[in-house]
């Protein structure tokens, strides 16, 4: 009974970390072509998070890890009928649980971490795609000298420019504040 509760509390964490895993997939599934260009010229380190994260289908990642989970319940059960003689298998099969549950989450820190890369792509007010990205250099006068200053700027679809991390246009975008 008590290897069924812990089973069952093991499995309801995969589960739940599978629901998160497939969320996060079409968040970036449904973005990923519309920036795929940009990200290829713009990062090759979010491309390469990107490869490595479309590698793994939610179909198939979920049907790999609950055909795992599936087997070890069925050792335990079986090993748990007699419980003195295989304690130590038992043992094993939740160390094998909680290896599964470790690949889990770092299959889904990695998909969450180019979510998280992704997201300055895309107006944080409409979600509108990056249009462009670039430095303009100004000069100014300091204490007598001449010195370049960089100022990185952004500019939206919808009319959001950002400049050196600040609004300096609002966003016009469908869902933009009233
Ligand atoms: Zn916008």
């Amino acid at each position: 009974m008590t290897n069924e509760i812990i089973f069952y509390t093991q499995l309801s964490s995969i589960v739940l970390f599978v629901c998160t895993l497939f969320f996060l997939y079409r968040v970036l599934v449904s973005q990923k072509d519309a920036t795929i260009q940009l990200l290829k010229e713009k990062n090759s380190f979010i491309e390469r998070q990107l490869v490595e994260a479309s590698k793994f289908s939610p179909d198939a990642l979920a049907k790999s890890l609950s055909d795992r989970v599936r087997l070890l319940n069925e050792e335990i059960v079986r090993l748990a009928k007699d419980k003195e003689n295989n304690q130590e298998k038992i043992n094993n099969k939740e160390k094998e649980l909680d290896e599964i549950r470790k690949e889990g989450e770092e299959l889904s820190r990695k998909i969450s971490k180019a979510h998280e890369l992704m997201q300055e792509f895309f107006c944080p007010t409409c979600g509108e795609a990056m249009a462009e990205r670039g430095y303009e250099s100004e000069s100014v006068d300091y204490q007598g000298q001449e010195l370049d200053v960089e100022h990185e700027y952004v500019l939206y679809k919808c009319g959001l420019m950002v400049v050196d991390g600040e609004e300096i246009r609002e966003c016009a975008g469908l869902g933009a504040r009233p």
